[in-house]
Parts: structure tokens; C-alpha cells; sequence
């Protein structure tokens, strides 16, 4: 049994112009599903987002869709939301955030656009400052994200990413892959392994 139980899955809201993206985010759903994990995501109808959160829910998983208020209609509508497993509305993008970050045990990001690129890069700051050791990867397909990962090897080579460790995303392009990669990296085979916040 792994200890990760549910995965959070940042993507596009828009499908992207290469099939290879949604066929991925189909692939990734179906895995996650099979191997009993949860999908945590951001709650759209549309794009990698609706593909991902679909392909789940008919191959048996759990999906968790976490979305503000003043996005349901434009991301998705009250009728699919009611058709996960678990809809969560919120009343702001903070709080939406927050929620997806403590309800998973793992992060991946597909490809997608400014707010995928805003969520990955937020829980890979978080790591850096030891807030949380859960595993992140990056579903590099097609090599999506590579201009990415040039640029983080380029801040890393320029000396402005500190605490070298726990910043190490995954980076792989087959979804059973990684799946399999992230349930590996589950330390201890627990998947709650964030620090605990005194506020
Ligand atoms: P995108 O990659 O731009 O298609 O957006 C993917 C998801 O990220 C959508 O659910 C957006 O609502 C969300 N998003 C957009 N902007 C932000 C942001 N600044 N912070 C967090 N999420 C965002």
C-alpha cells in the first residue's frame, strides 16, 4: 500500500495544440485511478483539466475539484462540479491554493499555462524553504517543459537556488512511470509529510 493517497494535478484549462497533452492527461488520470490514488485538482470542466479529472472518474478514482467562487462559471459549472467525487468551493484563489496543497501527498504538473506554471512553481518554493518534502514532478511531455527546467538549471548554475536537495522535481514524460516515481519517493512510505505550521 502506498502511503500516497492523492496527488494534486496542476494543468492547462485549455487542451493545448498538441494531442500528446491530452492523451497524457487521459494516460495519467487512468494510472492515478488504477493504483488507488486520488486526484486532487482545480475543479475545470475544460482543457487538461476536465480530460484529467474525466479519465479518473471512469476508470473508478476519486476526484477532489477545489475551485473559488468566482470561477464556476467560467472553469466549470455547478452540474460538473456535482459529478466528482468531491467539489470544494472557496471563497478566494488563496484559500483554493491552500486547500490543495494540504489535501495532497504529491504535486505534478501537465503542461498548461500561467497558473500551472504560478502552482508548480509555489510548491517548489515551498520545498525550498522546508515548508513540505512531498514529491513533485514534472510530466515533461514532449519535453512541454524544458524551457523550464533549462531556466531552474540556469539559476541553479547562477547560485540562486538554495538548500540544493529539496528542490528535486521529477522529471519524466510516461505517466505510469510517473506514478510510480512519486510513490517511490513517498518518504517512509508515509505520504503526509509536511511541517507542522504554529501560527
Ligand atoms: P492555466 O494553466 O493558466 O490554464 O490555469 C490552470 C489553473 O490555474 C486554472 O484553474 C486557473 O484558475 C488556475 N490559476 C490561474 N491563475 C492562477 C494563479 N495566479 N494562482 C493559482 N492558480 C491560478
Amino acid at each position: 500500500m502506498t502511503g500516497i493517497k492523492s496527488i494534486c494535478v496542476y494543468c492547462g484549462s485549455q487542451p493545448g495544440i498538441n494531442e500528446a497533452y491530452l492523451r497524457a492527461a487521459e494516460d495519467l488520470g487512468r494510472f492515478m485511478a488504477k493504483a488507488g490514488i486520488g486526484l486532487v485538482y482545480g475543479g475545470g470542466a475544460n482543457g487538461l483539466m476536465g480530460k484529467l479529472s474525466e479519465s479518473v472518474m471512469n476508470n473508478g478514482g476519486a476526484v477532489t475539484g477545489i475551485i473559488p467562487q468566482f470561477l464556476v462559471d467560467k472553469e466549470s459549472a455547478e452540474t460538473a462540479l456535482s459529478s466528482l467525487t468531491h467539489a470544494i468551493i472557496t471563497q478566494d484563489m488563496h484559500t483554493r491554493k491552500h486547500e490543495m496543497f494540504q489535501r495532497a501527498d504529491a504535486f505534478i504538473a501537465l503542461p498548461g499555462g500561467l497558473g500551472t506554471l504560478e502552482e508548480i512553481t509555489e510548491v517548489m518554493t515551498w520545498a525550498q524553504i522546508g515548508r513540505h518534502q512531498k514529491p513533485i514532478a514534472f510530466a515533461n511531455i514532449e519535453g512541454f517543459w524544458n524551457p523550464l527546467l533549462k531556466n531552474l538549471d540556469h539559476m541553479r548554475q547562477e547560485g540562486f537556488i538554495h538548500t540544493q536537495g529539496r528542490v528535486r522535481p521529477i522529471v519524466e514524460e510516461d505517466p505510469e512511470r510517473l506514478v510510480a516515481e512519486i510513490i517511490a519517493q513517498a518518504p517512509n512510505g508515509e505520504g503526509d509529510t509536511s511541517i507542522i505550521d504554529r501560527m
